[in-house]
């Protein structure tokens, strides 16, 4: 299928050293984006679908970084389904799992975390919830696991693991299982923080730095944070990345960023949700922790958006995340809400507004256009301006 979306007011590149693109038009073709600025009208005559943005912005597909994925589109923790294509709804178009730590009776012994974590990747290898591109599997570390395993697990397409969830009697011990999942390929994440549900435990700025892992999740507390100085401390101290999510703590994740910002490591600082949990399903968590940033911690809207977009994917080594040639064509079109006193969508982040989606292309395909179920409505009316398809979205 061939998109363009033509008529846009800004184009928010999703890289927060370059934060924006010049143009008003994007061309996909085929999942990739082919071209990002002045569309000729030979480029869209030829294809499928011509999306008219009305003079809104467009970011790349947001990232949710942590997401509790089981298997289908359902949350047993909540007891909810359908909520991943409500995500999309919300501007979501790639979420990665956090770990499949909610599937009801799960297995804590070496075989049956691989096979999890085996069964949920090739589970999501080619189902896409509404659109969505899920990258499911994160094996959950336990005591037995060694390296054959991880190789394993690797050599049949797992990449990623968790710590947090164990039966160690300090989280210490998960140190050695991190190094050798790092060892085969693996990106390695930790639960930050007090526990959160049954069989998690605290783990603060000394347990990070000594297992040293890719990711710190919710390192604003999963969710309840670790203290006021271990912030800087793993900061200044390693190169992990610093996950803020929307179910965690509030205070915390205004610190984290602007420590992130004044101490140089934007480039590490990502945002997700830790959703569903005990906090619930939150289809506008990305956009709700964008708008937090941008409007109590100072941070400008397009950084905002890239922790959200291409941050993420710099950090999972994805190739979505950026509007540019090449790359995955995930595009969301946002706006300021109807009714705000923003006349555009990062006016409306920066002012904590939640920015209203009018549209969403996940794969090169737009998911809909005009009227997204989750978010507040737009002023501007993106609409399809043509369409060779027998149906409209
Ligand atoms: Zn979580």
């Amino acid at each position: 299928m061939r998109v363009a979306i033509t008529n846009i007011g800004t184009i928010v590149s999703g890289d927060w050293r370059a934060p924006f693109a010049e143009g008003d038009s994007i061309v996909c073709a085929e999942g990739r984006i082919v071209s990002v600025g002045t569309a000729s009208a030979k480029d869209v005559e030829f294809c499928d679908v011509v999306i008219d943005a009305d003079r809104t912005t467009a970011i790349p597909g947001l990232i949710d970084s942590h997401v509790h994925i089981t298997f289908g589109d359902f949350t047993p923790r909540q007891n909810t389904v359908g909520y991943l294509e409500s995500y999309l709804h919300g501007g979501v178009t790639t979420a990665i799992s956090a770990s499949e730590v909610h599937v009801p009776g799960r297995p804590r012994d070496p075989e049956g975390v691989k096979a999890l974590a085996l069964a949920a990747y090739k589970c999501f290898e080619h189902y896409r919830p509404g659109g969505m591109r899920v990258h499911a599997g994160s094996v959950i570390l336990e005591p037995g696991l060694n390296q054959a395993d991880f190789a394993e697990l690797k050599r049949q397409g797992v990449w990623l693991a968790k710590a947090g969830f164990g039966d160690f009697k300090s989280a210490f011990e998960y140190a050695p299982l991190i190094h050798a999942a790092r060892a085969h390929g693996l990106i390695t994440t930790v639960h930050t923080g007090g526990s959160s549900i049954p069989g998690s435990g605290a783990i603060t700025g000394d347990h990070l730095l000594a297992m040293r892992p890719h990711v710190s999740f919710h390192v604003n507390g999963g969710p309840t944070a670790m203290p006021d100085r271990d912030f800087e401390r793993i900061i200044r101290e390693s190169d992990m990345a610093l996950q803020i999510c929307t179910a965690g703590n509030l205070r915390t994740a205004l610190l984290c960023a602007r420590l992130a910002r004044d101490l140089n490591a934007f480039d590490r600082l990502i945002i997700a949700t830790d959703t569903p949990t005990g906090s619930g399903v939150m289809p506008l968590g990305m956009l709700y922790t964008m708008a937090h940033l941008a409007s109590l911690a100072d941070i400008r809207p397009e950084h905002a958006v890239a922790a959200a977009t291409g941050s993420n994917a710099r950090v999972y080594g994805l190739d979505c995340g950026f509007i540019a040639a090449g790359k995955a064509a995930d595009i969301v079109l946002i706006d300021a809400p109807d009714g705000g006193t923003q006349d555009s969508a990062l006016a409306a982040i920066r002012n904590g507004d939640i920015a209203a989606v009018g549209a969403v292309v996940s794969a090169g395909e737009p998911r809909f256009v005009g009227r997204s179920r989750n978010t507040p409505g737009t002023t501007r009316r993106v609409r399809v301006a043509s369409c060779k398809l027998p149906r409209t979205f």
